[in-house]
């Protein structure tokens, strides 16, 4: 597997079917990027303090998120509540296209899954739905399943599981909706994943439901065992929490 490396900045591929012209975009954006960051210094997403992208006072001020669980899952945990520097930094990977958040939301995760101690063969990510793919020009899950394969030494591989019919959007949706929204949206192959104890991230969690399909697709196609992990877990209110 090969990773493009920026200056110290280390940011992987993206992780899921993108066109040669969407990894050229993302190349020269990552290049752009750096040149602006060589004139004017880093600012923290959240606070505004210079010095980094998202600042040690706003990771420290994270909520652990509460315990999750969705069907399908050995276990299944996000790092931090949805709010603060988190979500600034979800919403800039998401919607302004600041693929260098994958660097410090991928630190989160990977420490909670380090602790978390669960045993990894396979790490893969939520997939999005192409036209989706296609606006955006990267999966900001994929990125971030990439970076924590990466630095644990484990193997990362974004065919494991598909997502065969498109879905609409899960805002503004109950949870019941939700959960009939993404049911059978996804499939896992089972060539690569059977008898595997594999990991599916995301960026944000909220009811469960598009986990919860990825989990039974990974299910029925023979996979060992199931752990989920999302950087932040957003309370469901019934109304627009975040996009799933
Ligand atoms: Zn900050």
């Amino acid at each position: 597997m090969s990773y493009i490396r920026i200056g110290d900045d280390q940011q992987p591929w993206p992780a899921q079917d993108e066109s040669p012209l969407q990894r050229f975009k993302l190349l020269a954006r990552q290049a752009a990027t750096v040149a602006v960051d060589l004139v004017f210094p880093p600012h923290c997403v959240g606070c505004e303090r210079v010095g980094s992208f998202l600042c040690s006072h706003c990771l420290s001020a994270t909520t652990p998120a509460e315990d999750r669980s969705a069907p399908g899952f050995d276990e299944l945990r996000a790092c931090v509540e949805y709010e603060g520097g988190i979500r600034a930094a979800i919403h800039a990977l998401k919607y302004e296209r600041q693929v260098r958040m994958v660097r410090p939301l991928g630190e989160l995760l990977a420490g909670m899954v380090e602790d978390a101690g669960w045993p990894i063969d396979l790490v893969m990510a939520v997939p999005l739905h192409s036209t989706r793919l296609h606006e955006r020009g990267y999966n900001q899950a994929g990125l971030l399943g990439r970076f924590l394969a990466q630095r644990m030494g484990r193997e990362f591989d974004p065919a494991a599981l598909r997502r065969i019919r498109a879905t609409e959007s899960q805002v503004n949706l109950t949870m019941h909706e939700r959960r009939d929204n993404v049911a059978g949206a996804f499939v896992a192959d089972a060539g690569i994943v059977c008898g595997k104890r594999v990991l599916v991230i995301d960026d944000v969690l909220t009811t469960g439901a598009t986990l919860g399909a990825c989990a039974e697709a990974l299910r029925a196609a023979g996979a060992a065992q199931v752990f989920g992990a999302a950087v932040a877990g957003a309370v469901y209110s019934g109304e627009t929490v975040s996009p799933a």
